[in-house]
Parts: structure tokens; C-alpha cells; sequence
């Protein structure tokens, strides 16, 4: 069965509009009587039948709404260091599979990639559009939040108080990320701050220390590509609170 986020929710009706729409009339050329599903970003999923097709706008009729366990216990964020185009893509669109609550991208040090301006904006809006895409498409009824491309001070005040913040770090050679995890309360946000393709300067480790109470954590001793550690790092947290 299809999926769409709703644009609008009434009493026993549901619109779906611009793209959502033009992906229904248009690509999926679905009628007045075909059946789908419709998300709200709330965790409700409703089945419903489409009642009528117009130039701007589909209107659904809701048949059924259920409340899935799809999203993890846990919120867990990622705290990307942007790198490349294609590999924050990419992670972005396997973390919402994975299961994140939102990606925060950071520009750190030694980003090759600098995002200013509204070039940071446009960007951002992309990266929101494949989060809606893989969460319909994992059949989460939560749409990751891309946030703004963010420096440190940014993501500081971009989550609650109470986060808990993990840095995983290559040079970390004794503290085990998943003995660490072990120690978190999981009623509290976890954030994963993962470093660019360079890797992080020292001073962004001590000031995520300082300012956040980070913990460095080693994801093992071989050094992974920036993509794979966050996805390794994701993985391993969601095997832990993801249920
Ligand atoms: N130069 C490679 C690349 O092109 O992606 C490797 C970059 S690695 C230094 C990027 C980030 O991955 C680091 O900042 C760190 O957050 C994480 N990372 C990679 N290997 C790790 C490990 N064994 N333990 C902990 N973190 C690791």
C-alpha cells in the first residue's frame, strides 16, 4: 500500500497536496477509490480511500487509524561533521532507516565541505526531502528533522539540556562505545557527534567535553570512513534502545 505524509488533517479526512499530490495523480496514478496510507508525523498512521482529485489537492476519507511501534524508545540524534554531498546523503537517508530522530549538520574544523548562506538553506531543505523519502519508504510514521547546518554553539542549543552526548573518536583507545551505552538512561536523548572525512581537531573533542560532557568513545580499532562510522554508531545504539 502507498504511503504519503498528509499536508492537512480533518475529522475523518485527510489532504495530501503539492508534491504528495503530484507523486499520487502523477507518477502513481492512483483514482478516486484506491486505498493508501497517510502519516502525519505525529506517530498516527491512518487507512483511508481516496475521495476526490483535484488541480491542487487529493482529499481522503480515513477508514482506520493505528499508532505502529515503529520509532525507537530512545531519541537518538546524529551530529554530522559535513563532508561530501553524496556521503551525508547517504547517511542521512540510512540513519532514517535506521531509525534517528533528527541529523544535526556540523561545520567542523576540517570539513572540506563549507556550507554558508543560502546555500546552507537549500541544502538543508534537500536533506529534509530524502528524510521524508526513507521514512515513507521504512514505513516510520516520524520524519527525521534535518536540522540547520549548525557550528558547536548551535547544536549545543539545538537539543534539550539533558542529552546525552557521546563523541566517537578514533584516538579513544580504552572506553568502548557499547560499554558506554550500557551506562546512559535511555528515557534521555542520545546525540553521536561523528567527525568529517579529516577527522576532528583536538580542540572540537575537549570542547565537546567541556561544554556538552561528552564522552569519547572507540567504535574498535580500525580507523572507518566519516559515513561509516555514523552508521555504525547509529547501529549499535539502536541495537540497544532502537526497540
Ligand atoms: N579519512 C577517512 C574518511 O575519509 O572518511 C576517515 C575519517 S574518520 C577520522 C571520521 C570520523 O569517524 C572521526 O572523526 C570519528 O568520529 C569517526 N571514527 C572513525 N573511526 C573511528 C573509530 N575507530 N572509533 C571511533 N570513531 C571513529
Amino acid at each position: 500500500m502507498h504511503r504519503f505524509k498528509i499536508t492537512e488533517l480533518g475529522e475523518n479526512v485527510f489532504w495530501l497536496r503539492e508534491t504528495e499530490r503530484d507523486h499520487l495523480v502523477r507518477v502513481l496514478r492512483l483514482a478516486p477509490g484506491d486505498d493508501i496510507i497517510g502519516f502525519d508525523n505525529t506517530g498516527a498512521e491512518y487507512y483511508a480511500t481516496i475521495i476526490k482529485i483535484e488541480d491542487k489537492s487529493v482529499t481522503c476519507r480515513i477508514l482506520e487509524e493505528s499508532h505502529p511501534e515503529v520509532e525507537a524508545e530512545t531519541n537518538v540524534y546524529l551530529i554530522a561533521g559535513l563532508s561530501k554531498g553524496e556521503k551525508m546523503e547517504w547517511v542521512i537517508q540510512k540513519g532514517t532507516e535506521l531509525g534517528m530522530s533528527g541529523l544535526i549538520p556540523l561545520r567542523a574544523k576540517r570539513s572540506v565541505m563549507q556550507l554558508e548562506g543560502r546555500k546552507a538553506i537549500e541544502r538543508a531543505e534537500r536533506w529534509q526531502k530524502i528524510a521524508g523519502e526513507a521514512a515513507k519508504q521504512s514505513h516510520r510514521v516520524q520524519e527525521p528533522q534535518v536540522f540547520a547546518v549548525s557550528d558547536w554553539a548551535e547544536v549545543q542549543r539545538a537539543l534539550p539540556q539533558e542529552t546525552q552526548w557521546l563523541i566517537p573518536y578514533e584516538e579513544e583507545k580504552t572506553r568502548r562505545m557499547r560499554t558506554v551505552l550500557a551506562s546512559l538512561d535511555s528515557s534521555l536523548p542520545i546525540a553521536l557527534i561523528i567527525g568529517p572525512e579529516g577527522g576532528f581537531d583536538y580542540s572540537e573533542i575537549s570542547w565537546a567535553q567541556e561544554h556538552l560532557g561528552a564522552k569519547s568513545v572507540s567504535l574498535g580499532s580500525r580507523i572507518l570512513r566519516a559515513e561509516t562510522a555514523a552508521i555504525a554508531a547509529l547501529t549499535i545504539t539502536l541495537a540497544y534502545y532502537g526497540d
